[in-house]
C-alpha cells in the first residue's frame, strides 16, 4: 500500500501520545487533530487494512474502527445475499 500519504498527515511532529488516549472518552484532541487532516481516509484505510488494534487512526478509536469493519462485513453479506439495507433494518 502507498505510504505517501503519511508525509502529508497533520499529526506529524505531534506528539503521539495524543493518539493513543487510555480511553475513547479521552480521544478528543487527536480527533480534532484527524478532523483537519488530510490524508484522513488513506489513514483509516490503513489502520483498518492492517488491523491497528491500538490508538486513535483517520479520525477513529478501535472501538470505532471495528464498528466500521462490522458494518462494512453486514453490507457485503447483505450484497452477497441480495438483500437491501431497508429490509436489514426492518428485520431488527
Ligand atoms: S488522520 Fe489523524 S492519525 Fe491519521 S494521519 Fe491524519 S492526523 Fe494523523
Amino acid at each position: 500500500m502507498d505510504r505517501d500519504w503519511v508525509t502529508r498527515s497533520a499529526c506529524k511532529g505531534l506528539d503521539p501520545t495524543i493518539f493513543y488516549p487510555s480511553t475513547d472518552e479521552e480521544a478528543d484532541e487527536a480527533k480534532e487533530v484527524c478532523a483537519a487532516c488530510p490524508v484522513q481516509e488513506s489513514c483509516l484505510e490503513h489502520a483498518i487494512g492492517h488491523r491497528e488494534h491500538n490508538g486513535v487512526w483517520g479520525g477513529a478509536t478501535e472501538r470505532e474502527r471495528q464498528r466500521i469493519i462490522r458494518r462494512r462485513r453486514r453490507l457485503r453479506s447483505m450484497s452477497a445475499t441480495g438483500e437491501s439495507a431497508v429490509s436489514a433494518a426492518g428485520a431488527r
